[in-house]
């Protein structure tokens, strides 16, 4: 190696492709700017700067589904409104994941049984990637909800896929 020799070895990382659009992809999740309850007002205190979830990439929250990634479902899906969520998920660029926060979103919640206006569960209609349990849950939680969609996402193989 002559002139080169030893240059390198400090500054060059190896990986595959694959571990890098993930690494890429879980790093640089943006949410949409979007709640329907209660939840929301704790997934809305989760980005600002007491919890803050910038710090784990995933506090960009943006106007359009056209420039989401991540649909955080924080509060009841009443029935007239499931339609604009499945919508809204439809119009969301891929890959695109979901996280059902609270317990309206994930089943009914407190209009389990009686709540006639209610759908029982989001992943009725979209597919949901992280279940986060609590009513509302608090920002602590919605922060290990993004961690475990994170290791979802690193777990995934594009590339594999394609071949
Ligand atoms: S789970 Fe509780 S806090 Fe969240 S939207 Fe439903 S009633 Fe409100």
């Amino acid at each position: 190696m002559g002139i080169l020799e030893e240059r390198f070895d400090p500054n060059i990382v190896t990986t595959t492709v694959d571990a890098f659009l993930d690494w890429a992809r879980k790093s640089s999740l943006w949410p949409m700017g979007f709640g329907l309850a209660c939840c929301a007002i704790e997934m809305m205190a989760t980005s600002m700067s007491r919890y803050d979830l910038d710090r784990f990439g995933a506090s960009v929250f943006r106007s359009s589904p056209r420039q989401s990634d991540l649909l955080i479902v924080s509060g009841t899906v009443t029935l007239k409104m499931a339609s604009r969520v499945k919508r809204l998920y439809d119009q969301m660029a891929e890959p695109r994941y979901v996280i059902s926060m609270g317990s309206c979103a994930n089943t009914g919640g407190p209009y389990w049984e009686h709540g006639y206006h209610v759908l029982k569960g989001v992943d009725r209609i979209i597919p949901v990637d992280v279940y986060i349990a609590g009513c509302p849950p608090r920002p602590e939680a919605l922060i290990d909800g993004v961690l475990q969609l994170q290791k979802k996402i690193a777990q995934q193989r594009v590339v594999r896929k394609a071949v």
